[in-house]
């Protein structure tokens, strides 16, 4: 049997117009801003309820594979699984970055029958969002570069300009650049970089904004640089802060789509767990809990990643709480967990299923951290055997933790039944939802709390610089900002190739960033780069347009 691809899937599916969607979802006509006949931008205004109660499903996983575990699928899967049993729920996803649709991993329109429409517009250039943040990022370096070429009254030193421009590509020839040369027309020259636009304080500061007023504000907060005498300088002193915002009026609207069943799914904001905080914007999450009774959102990689800076970031800003955790695992990613190399994944191995396990057990452990009951999603493969299969249900149910056999990317929302269940049943419980840290906690235990608590290891090295920059935070005041950890996805440590469960390991913390507007210190680990490069075959070459517009190669 010839295996359709995702967007082959997705093309012969049927989609409904976004204003159907909009009055099943119950947001009202002067709330809906069409964006053609299947994507609407929400004028958050406009929409009235309490998001007080509603729950919120927070979809996480073990540490993936290159190729992902499918932990959009199952959100996207679930979500119509709640909608089959007819509950009033909405779905709430990351918008996918040109990066990894161009690079390796794909986009981020879940997969099989489990995806959201329209596949091909929500994975290019998606109503403009990432574009209008990349122009708000870069419009700002526009301004820090003039404002040093006309005379320089802040005293910027253009050495410790910390503002990067943004590109949404994988783009590494572009990591360090000097800017400026060529005579004094032209500018004054320093040294600049890009980095990709998921990892731009812009992007995270629209996720956690409350409103574009609060995104104003935030903007005016950053620092982008010091003078020459060291004190840090805002887009405030810039007065700057209006026009960024103004650039993100329309981005910052959360944006209506559909599920491949017809459940309505917001799509906003698309910061990486592993270099940004990882999670949907707060508008949209808030908006979706206003709307539905139940909200089944995602955050990027592991619940050493996108999980733990959902509940010590994002869900401490929002001042809200998840009420159940699905752990996304695979039979594959536990069987590369278990010692398999990534050739050998396909062939059956229940032995290293077993060994690996150990991997998915401490994100369980993790979510129990956070006080918050796990459900496993076992996603299921068709290269996955009985033996495999069982053998995780079976660890599951013998170390007492709720395991659900999910099969929403070859069945959609009827293969996610079993799973949403699971889920009902610890929303029907009490939860005791806590951080793993206060505020108040010195920025070096923040940073060691999560790496010996969710990350598993013995302490954390910090560099010369880190030690530095860490003084500087706290001297600054912006020491009770919450830590937004960079690291790798695969491991559980700083290292890629440390996988399973691994222990007694240290994590290097090379730099401390603040971001004063995102209102975090980025923590930079191990080798993890803020501008990915491409692979060796990009995505990109399997991808073609023919002269009726018809694309293909979009996975
Ligand atoms: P993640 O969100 O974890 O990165 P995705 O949901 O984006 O993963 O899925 C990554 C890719 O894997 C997609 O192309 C999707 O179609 C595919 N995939 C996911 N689940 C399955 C499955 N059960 N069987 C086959 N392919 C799958």
């Amino acid at each position: 049997m010839v295996q359709l691809t995702d967007q082959e899937i997705a093309s012969k599916a049927d989609i409904q117009p976004i204003e159907n969607i909009a009055v099943k979802a119950g947001i009202p006509k002067e709330a809906l801003e069409l964006y053609g006949k299947y994507k609407a931008k929400i004028d958050i205004n406009q929409i009235s309820g309490n998001e007080k109660d509603a729950k919120v499903v927070l979809v996480s996983a073990m540490n993936p594979t290159p190729a992902g575990e499918g932990k959009s699928t199952c959100t996207v899967g679930l979500s119509d699984a709640f909608n089959q049993l007819g509950k009033n729920v909405m779905v709430a996803l990351r918008e996918p970055s040109l990066g990894p649709v161009m690079g390796i991993k794909g986009g981020a329109t879940g997969g099989g029958l489990a995806q959201v429409l329209p596949m091909e517009e929500i994975n290019l250039h998606f109503n403009g969002d990432l574009h209008a943040i990349t122009t708000a990022n870069n419009a700002l370096s526009a301004f820090i570069d003039n404002h040093i070429h006309q005379g320089n009254e802040l005293n910027i030193d253009p050495r410790r300009v910390t503002w990067k421009r943004v590109l949404d590509m994988n783009d590494r020839a572009l990591r360090q650049i000097v800017v400026g040369l060529g005579g004094p027309a032209r500018g004054v020259p320093r040294e600049d970089g890009f980095d990709i636009t998921v990892a731009s304080e812009i992007m995270a500061v629209l996720c956690l904004a409350d409103d574009i007023i609060d995104l104003k504000n935030k903007i005016g907060e950053i620092v982008f640089g010091y003078t020459y005498d060291k004190t840090p300088v805002t887009v405030k002193e810039l007065k700057v802060e209006g026009a960024v915002a103004l650039l993100l009026k329309e981005a910052v609207k959360p944006n209506l789509v559909q599920t491949m069943e017809g459940t309505p799914a917001l799509i906003h904001g698309g910061p990486f767990a592993n270099i940004a905080h990882g999670c949907n914007s707060l508008i949209a999450t808030n908006t979706a809990r206003k709307l539905a009774d139940i909200v089944v959102t995602e955050c990027g990689f592991g619940s050493d990643l996108g999980g733990e800076k959902f509940m010590n970031i994002k869900a401490r800003k929002g001042g809200f709480q998840p009420d159940a955790i699905v752990l996304v695992a695979t039979v594959r990613a536990l069987k590369m967990n278990g010692g398999v190399k990534k050739e050998n994944l396909s062939e059956e191995n229940t032995e290293a299923v077993i060994s690996g396990i150990v991997n998915l057990e401490k994100h369980i452990e993790n979510a129990r951290k956070f006080g918050v009951e796990p459900v496993v999603a076992l996603n299921d493969f068709v290269t996955d055997s009985d033996n495999e299969r069982e053998a995780v249900l079976s660890w599951c149910r013998e170390k007492g933790v709720r395991a659900a056999l999910t099969k929403v990317w070859a069945d959609g929302g009827r293969g996610g039944i079993d799973l949403a269940e699971a889920v009902l049943e610890v929303l029907e419980s009490e939860q005791n939802f806590k951080h793993l840290y206060e505020d108040t906690l010195p920025v070096k235990e923040k940073i060691e709390r999560i790496v010996t608590e969710v990350y598993g290891g013995e302490g954390v090295n910090f560099s010369d610089q880190a030690k530095r920059q860490i003084k500087e935070i706290e001297k600054n005041g912006w020491g009770d900002y919450p830590v937004c950890m960079a690291k790798s996805q695969y491991s559980l440590s700083d290292n890629p190739s440390k996988l399973g469960r691994p222990e007694g390991f240290t994590v290097t913390v090379r730099e401390v960033i603040p971001k004063t507007g995102a209102g975090f210190v980025v923590a930079l680990t191990g080798d993890i780069m803020t501008m990915p490069g491409l692979p060796k075959v990009p995505s990109a070459v399997h991808m073609d347009i023919d002269a009726d517009g018809n694309s293909k190669g979009l996975f």
